[in-house]
């Protein structure tokens, strides 16, 4: 049983975009997303925390969705610096990014804390992006497929289901370089994912014992999208939309990679 899923184009902005930049990025693509009316994909913007009450003032009524890169385990209490999923609830959020590769490794996250992240914003009924992927060290070692099983393992909280969870599959190796997977590679490890997902979660995969359930949680690929690569990415059976980063600073460019994914 095949279920067609919506894509969902993510943006993460990581740490760009002082005020003006972001809101005429993200004024530009509410433009464009009023005048498509149905545009067929789900759009997401994820600013910096500094921008993102801004950014939701800019894309209100428009049907781009808010969210954030990060969030703590906890919901409140004594962490210097931290936000919590409740805070970005409050601000309109209705995603958050956990695991992304960058906090995994410049900030010793855990698959644990990932899970417990996850948690968090599902606590806040914030839908979670959990990021996995193999660095290249590992694909040189031909460990990306245990490398993923082993992260999805550790990642997703009991109680993750479609409605509250999407993957986002994004070899590190492939963030910000301009290099991407092989699109057989990608389809092999997107099916994994579904695959690994089935399992975690109790579902089944054929047809009456939960398999559109399973098929319908989102599986983003994430790792140098642009216009040129997008439409052979995304248009592949498991991959339900792209988690950017570089390109969706460019509302040109993102506004593209979105109408590709259809
Ligand atoms: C990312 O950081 O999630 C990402 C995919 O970055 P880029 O598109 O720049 O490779």
């Amino acid at each position: 049983m095949t279920v067609t899923l919506r894509p969902l184009i993510a943006g993460n902005w990581k740490m760009n975009g002082l005020k003006a930049d972001g809101l005429a990025l993200a004024r530009g693509l509410a433009e464009r997303m009023r005048a498509a009316g149905e545009a067929g994909f789900d759009m997401l913007v994820c600013p910096p925390f500094t921008l993102i009450a801004e950014i939701g003032s800019a894309v209100e009524g428009s049907g781009i969705t808010l969210g954030a890169q990060d969030c703590h385990e906890e919901q409140h209490g004594a962490h210097t610096g931290d936000v919590s999923a409740a805070m970005l609830d409050d601000l309109g959020c209705r995603y958050a990014i956990v695991g992304h590769s960058e906090r995994r490794g410049a900030h010793a996250e855990t698959d644990a804390i990932v899970k417990n992240k996850a948690s968090a914003a599902h606590r806040q009924g914030l839908v979670a992006i959990v990021c996995v992927g193999e660095t290249e060290d590992e694909r040189d070692k031909g460990a990306t497929l245990s490398v993923v099983t082993r992260q999805l393992a550790g990642s997703l909280p009991d109680g993750a289901s479609a409605a509250n969870t999407v993957i986002a599959y994004e070899p590190v190796w492939a963030i910000g370089t301009g290099r991407t997977p092989r699109t057989e590679d990608v389809a092999e490890i997107h099916a994994l994912v579904r695959d690994r997902v089935a399992a975690k979660l109790g579902l089944g995969k054929g047809p009456g014992d939960g398999d559109a359930q399973t098929r319908a949680m989102r599986i983003l690929y994430g790792g140098s999208v642009n216009p040129s690569n997008a439409a052979e990415l995304l248009t592949l059976e498991d991959v339900n939309g792209a988690l950017v980063g570089g390109a969706s600073l460019s509302g040109d460019d993102f506004w593209s990679i979105a109408e590709r994914s259809l």
